[in-house]
């Protein structure tokens, strides 16, 4: 691509396209063009190397063009290209969905599509307040979850969600959720008790309980023990209330185990699946456990009287099989630990370093708070800058930097991305 075109779709960029959280709206800091993606790497229009350093927004766990996951978008785009799973049925939707039954814990064995994360979401507050009215409990239509927590940009998700700078344009609208503090730092002990005492208090009221499992991504990647959700799910059970686990980000082993509600050995009533399930293509699910799928049974007034028009679309679910399938052909998840200790190595350095609050880690996540204004913050932005010069996208969370990279990230590129956060926070916060 030569300079004057690569000026062009920049151009066309700021008239035409409105770029979510208006990140093109930064005049001093024009749009990178990606012309190409290949592994760990997107391929600037000049031909520039950039290493992906979130796994353009934690979907790319296997990197991008993985070979297998083109043949099979490829192959099934020659055969079947979108049927409407109404009264239909066709082979990538029906396994794929009997394959995550096997994959995810317990008795999860019931699988909704939808189109990606938030609509999971979204379907799933839906079946919650309905199993509730279904089964004679209509008063239960509030929901709990935690301060800070982000579970989409629809309007049921974002509303469950407590990272102000996103709810409050919407504050106000019709999901009514309760939620429990987190303190700044760490302090998710105190906001679980939090939970607990509010699970108890609006037990009547409460339809769902929903939690992103043991890390909240967009707050800033904040991990909180496994006992600390083992027992909530404990004490929402005893309540009557559903446990909805977010698994849009959590899931396909970002945090170790296929599922993070593996490390506290919990079966969500409800599990929402996004971003690594499509891989390459937007896709989202929620699975249900049978005593909710059978809430829905018995007739028209009982039914799910939901869907979206490209539900179970056979070139997501295709792909999604192709993933589950070179997880398990090419051991990714075996692979990736040696990986995430380096992760946690790496950071554990940077946080002896100055300028660096505090450090946290957790399978192939790594995150350094660099100051205390949260998603306002500017240091995380420097710190973005000062990649970017040195080859890697670094986008960060305020002043939260973390990297995401593929699950695969070959072990020298992973060194040269642990070397730059290290450059890039030096050189930001000198
Ligand atoms: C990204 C994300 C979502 C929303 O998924 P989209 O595909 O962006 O709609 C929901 N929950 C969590 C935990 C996420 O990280």
């Amino acid at each position: 691509m030569t300079p004057a075109e690569r000026a062009e779709l920049v151009r066309l960029d700021r008239a035409h396209v409105w770029q979510p959280y208006d990140v093109g709206e930064d005049e001093a800091r024009p749009p990178l063009v990606v012309a190409r993606a290949e592994g760990s790497w997107l391929v600037d229009a000049d031909g520039r190397r950039v290493l992906d350093g979130n796994a353009s927004w934690w979907t790319s766990a296997l990197g991008h063009a993985h070979p297998r996951l083109v043949r099979a978008l490829a192959r099934q785009a020659e055969t079947l290209d979108h049927v409407a799973l109404a009264g239909v049925v066709h082979e990538p939707a029906a396994r794929l969905a009997a394959e995550l039954a096997a994959t995810l814990p317990g008795d999860l064995a019931h699988v909704f599509y939808t189109d990606d994360g938030s609509t999971a979401l979204e379907a799933a507050v839906r079946m919650s307040v309905q199993l509730h009215a279904n089964e004679g409990r209509p008063a239960r239509t509030r929901f709990l979850a935690l301060e800070r927590a982000y579970h989409g940009d629809t309007l049921a998700p974002s509303m469950l969600g407590g990272l102000e700078v996103f709810r409050r344009p919407v504050a106000g609208l019709v999901v009514d959720c309760v939620r429990a503090p987190v303190p700044e730092a760490g302090g998710h002990e105190a906001a679980f008790e939090a939970l607990e005492r509010l699970v108890v208090a609006h037990a009547h009221e409460l339809a769902a309980v929903v939690v992103e499992p043991i890390v909240q991504g967009a707050a800033g990647m904040r991990t909180y023990p496994p006992a600390l959700l083992a027992r909530l799910a404990d004490v929402a059970r005893r309540h009557g209330a559903l446990l909805v686990a977010d698994e849009v980000f959590t899931g396909f082993g970002r945090t170790g185990p296929m599922w993070a509600v593996e490390h506290a050995g919990v079966v969500p009533d409800l599990v929402c699946l996004g971003k690594a399930l499509g891989s390459i293509l937007p896709l989202g699910a929620v699975v249900a456990t049978p005593r909710v799928r059978d809430a829905f049974r018995g007739g028209l007034p009982r039914t799910f009287l939901y869907g979206h028009t490209f539900c179970g679309n056979p070139l997501g679910t295709a792909v999604a099989r192709e993933v589950l399938a070179v997880y398990r052909d090419e051991d990714v998840l075996a692979r990736a630990r040696p990986k995430a200790a380096r992760i946690a190595q790496a950071f554990d350095a940077l946080a002896q370093g100055p300028g660096v609050r505090a450090t946290r880690s957790l399978g192939m996540i790594g995150a350094a708070d660099l100051g205390g204004a949260g998603y306002a913050g500017d240091l995380g932005w420097r710190v973005y800058d000062e990649a970017l010069r040195r080859g890697v996208y670094l986008r960060p969370l305020g002043d939260t930097v973390y990297v995401c990279p593929p699950l695969v990230i070959d072990d020298a590129d992973l060194e040269r991305l642990l070397d730059v956060v290290a450059e890039s926070v030096t050189a930001a916060t000198r």
